[in-house]
């Protein structure tokens, strides 16, 4: 039973400022409470908010050096933790040991190897003649994280930031804390100077939007669902802060009538089911050669009912999905997919054999799923995968498009070369061709409702810095 009773502020462990109210976290694949959090209110924010602003002042003048040595500190003390955070985030969340080992816990660790990577050699000044543009930490940070990646969201806004000069106040989701209340305790572990890194515990509405509309905060961060991620923006206006939004998606995933075919489908069934589809980037919607439907049936079918749900430390490939609240939400976009007509491939409503207990999907597909039904246009974030069918590949592209998202895309082909046009064409922030992954200096963000901004490698910096142009640095003989 883990209790995390309080903040991380100006390097302290402190109470909540208006008396503990706390917040019990469930177990995901047992129903059970695991552990409870305080929940913070805005007066803990404006705490956080100020300690952040005092130690802005000596954290943005420090040196690359200095920045690079306290990363490096940061990722000893998380390789140090890599089993608690681990087992955290499996208790939070539901994700399968093996998932949090191979890719929740090991992503934050490549994000702050990759950003020191950059740190050593990234530009914050540019030589025009005359004229001297240098970037510029751009003040304290305030971060909003999500609960389906619930470290690796925090460790890609944090590590960045560090890395600019930046100071934070950190808001975990309310629903998978844990992991992110021990990256708090690495903080402190590693010496990171007092106030530059704050962690207030606390739900949206409170702490969230205290976070967002807080004049002290310079920019917010956020990662989360599109309806959450408009409230930080509105809240965001009035201070004329800086707004990087990732957000929801919906991804078509075009799979190309070549020698490729069975494989690209099983992928993306895999692709679509990892981490019981509680991704935002997950492929949420095949799109084959609609001749080829029956095949793609075949093989979705085969994929999918081969993969096995249950505990998350025991051997299972799916466990459960985060709450009740999700369970319900996908239990019944599930039953508007049979009631809206389309054709039920494998899993279905109710939880899988044998699993009374905990918030276990059906792994499912839907196949002949038309754009407009409801299957195709909301985000399940669930382990619902719909397939539908396309006479031409402009149709597929077409299709693809036709979403208010645009986070990602996906295309599988045995001819690059129609892979590489048909990327150029879908209008998402990161198109991955034939299974490729794991670039930690890509860019990830979304087009159109799916956000702005862009987060990890070098792009991630950008965020986390002013522009200044000072002209007249050089006097123009000098430069002529
Ligand atoms: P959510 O929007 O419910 O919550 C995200 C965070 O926002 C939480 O910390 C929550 O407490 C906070 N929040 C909620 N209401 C708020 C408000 N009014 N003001 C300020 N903060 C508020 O999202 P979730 O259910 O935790 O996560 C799932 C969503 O996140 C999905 O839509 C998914 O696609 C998206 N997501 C996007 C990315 C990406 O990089 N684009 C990555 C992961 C998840």
């Amino acid at each position: 039973m883990r209790e995390y009773l309080k903040f991380y502020i100006d390097g302290q462990w402190v109470d909540p400022a208006e008396g503990l109210k706390t917040l019990d976290v469930e177990n995901p694949a047992t129903e059970e409470v695991c552990g409870k959090i305080a929940m913070g209110s805005a007066a803990d924010v404006d705490k956080a908010a100020k300690a952040a602003r005092k130690a802005f002042a000596s954290w943005s003048q420090t040196s690359r050096e200095e920045r690079l040595e306290v990363l490096g500190r940061i990722l000893a003390e998380y390789q140090k933790r890599f089993g608690d955070l681990a087992t955290a985030v499996t208790e939070e969340m539901g994700a399968p040991a093996s998932l949090a080992q191979r890719a929740q816990v090991p992503i934050g660790m490549a994000h702050l190897a990759t950003t020191a990577e950059i740190l050593k050699t990234f530009k914050f000044e540019e030589d025009r003649g005359p004229t001297m543009i240098v970037k510029e930490p751009i003040g304290v940070c305030g971060f909003i994280t999500p609960w389906n990646w619930p470290l690796n969201q925090i460790v890609c806004k944090v590590a960045p930031a560090i890395a600019t000069g930046c100071t934070m106040v950190l808001k975990p989701s309310e629903v998978a804390p844990f992991s992110g209340h021990i990256f708090a305790e690495i903080m402190h572990a590693a010496g990171v100077p007092a106030g530059v890194f704050n962690l207030v515990h606390g739900d949206g509405p409170n702490v969230g939007a205290a976070i967002s509309s807080h004049p002290e905060v310079d920019m917010v961060s956020f990662t989360g669902s599109t309806r959450a991620g408009i409230e930080v923006a509105k809240a965001a206006a009035p201070t004329v802060k800086r707004v990087a939004q990732e957000l929801g998606g919906k991804s078509p995933n075009i799979v190309l009538d070549d020698d490729a075919f069975a494989k690209g489908v099983a992928r993306g069934v895999a692709t679509m089911m990892t981490n019981s589809g509680q991704s935002c980037n997950a492929p949420t919607r095949m799109l084959v050669p609609q001749k080829r439907m029956d095949e793609a049936i075949a093989v979705a079918r085969e994929t999918a009912s081969g993969i096995t749900v249950g505990d998350p430390n025991g051997n299972s490939q799916l466990g459960p999905v985060v709450n009740k609240t999700q369970f319900d939400k996908i239990q019944k976009l599930i039953q508007a997919g049979i009631d809206e007509g389309a054709t039920l491939v494998t899993g279905g409503v109710g939880r899988p054999e044998g699993l009374d207990k905990g918030y276990f999907v059906k792994p499912t597909v839907f196949a002949n799923v038309k754009n407009d039904m409801t299957i195709a246009r909301e985000e399940i974030f669930g382990p619902v995968l719909s397939i539908l069918g396309y006479e031409s590949v402009d149709e597929a592209v077409r299709v693809g498009n036709d979403t208010e998202y645009g986070l990602a895309a996906y295309v599988q082909s045995a001819d690059l070369e129609k892979a590489r046009g048909i990327a150029r064409q879908l209008r998402a922030g990161q198109v991955s061709i034939n299974g490729a992954g794991g670039d930690m200096t890509a860019p990830f963000g979304g087009y159109k409702m799916s956000g702005n901004g862009r987060e990890w490698g070098d792009y991630a910096f950008h965020e986390f810095l002013e522009t200044k142009a000072i002209l007249g640095y050089a006097p123009k003989e000098a430069a002529e």
